[in-house]
């Protein structure tokens, strides 16, 4: 097996690293969702978590997984999203240096959620990739420690504890849906989950508009795509064509990828706001997308992870108010 694989075991060691620190989230039996599928539809709450989404687990394993002397030089990440949000919430809670770095395009309200978890942030350039540079230039000359969104072991089992929780929830699953974008919740997932109970399907969820990961399967080997305006906001990005985790590990344990259209994943949104009152963001949206499209074949209970809640509200109530130049955009 490659060594640098994330085993059932790294999962069961991130578990016990992060109790206490992040939280066991719960699993809800959807009426609605079961009645049309013909089997239990379950949705894993997992955008109540602290931080309001799953990154959290896998900062936080990532974090408890440095050794004294790297927790003194501090962490640093370029993300706009969920992943700084986590990193500066995580690294506070051990007293660390966090700092996040981002590009002039970042709106002031991104900007003020991680301010405000207590991290520094850094202002360079105006893309991703002159974030990545000054990430690149803090390691070098400032000795930090870089902690990427997925593409690392400690994050990706961090993210894994999701499937041990959703298989002791649940240990009837026979189809597990989950928000797909770098692959870092896949691959955790998915090793969780086969490792448990190798018959449950994993199944990847993406959006149409720029699904690298998928891509990537098709091709054999890492692909960079071009990256669209989409719902699923928290989906956007490569998964770097220097991958060296991920790819493999959803190559190997991913049992399939639906892809969904932007009316997709509006109307997992809104299904989850009037008939769940769950709010959840479009990454967070796209496995009851999947199910109320008609896209998923399971035969038996499913389980859909709801990732993240993280939607900038004006958005949110457009959507739930039906405001279709939200999704005309050709797909
Ligand atoms: C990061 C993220 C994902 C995708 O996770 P990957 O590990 O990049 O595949 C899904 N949903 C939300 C809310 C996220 O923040």
């Amino acid at each position: 097996m490659n060594q640098t694989e994330v085993t059932l075991q790294h999962i069961r060691v991130a578990r016990e690293r992060i109790a206490g620190k992040v939280e066991r989230t719960p699993t809800v039996l959807s009426q609605s969702l079961s009645d049309r599928a013909g089997h239990p539809v379950h949705l894993k709450l997992e955008h109540h978590q602290t931080t309001g989404a799953f990154k959290l687990r896998g900062a936080s394993n990532a974090i408890a997984a440095l050794s004294p002397e790297e927790r003194s030089r501090g962490v640093v990440a370029a993300s706009t999203g969920n992943h700084g949000r986590a990193l500066a919430h995580a690294a506070k809670l051990e007293g660390m240096r966090a700092v996040i770095c981002m590009s002039r395009l970042v709106p002031e309200n991104k900007l003020d959620a991680i301010r405000r978890l207590g991290a520094e942030i850094r202002i360079v350039g105006n893309s991703q990739d002159d974030a990545q540079q000054q990430v690149d230039r803090l390691v070098a000359e400032e000795g930090l420690v870089m902690l990427p969104p997925f593409d690392h072991p400690d994050i990706a089992a961090g993210q894994g504890t999701l499937g041990l929780e959703i298989l002791e929830q649940i240990p009837d699953a026979a189809s597990v849906l989950v928000p797909l974008s770098g692959g870092g919740l896949t691959a955790g997932v998915a090793a969780a989950v086969k490792g448990v109970s190798p018959a449950t399907k994993v199944v990847g969820v993406s959006m149409s508009r720029g699904a690298a990961m998928k891509a990537s399967l098709d091709a054999g080997r890492p692909v960079q795509i071009e990256e669209l305006p989409t719902l699923a906001d928290s989906l956007g990005g490569g998964i770097g064509l220097d991958n060296r985790l991920t790819f493999a590990m959803c190559r190997e344990l991913l049992d399939d990828v639906i892809l969904l259209s932007e009316d997709e994943i509006a109307a997992g949104i809104r299904h989850a706001y009037e008939e769940e009152r769950e709010i959840v963001e479009g990454a967070g949206a796209v496995g009851i997308g999947a199910l109320l499209a008609g896209k998923v074949t399971a035969k038996g209970p499913v389980v859909a992870i709801l990732s993240g809640r993280n939607i900038d509200m004006s958005l949110h109530r457009r959507i739930v108010c039906g405001d279709a130049a939200l999704t005309e955009r050709p797909t």
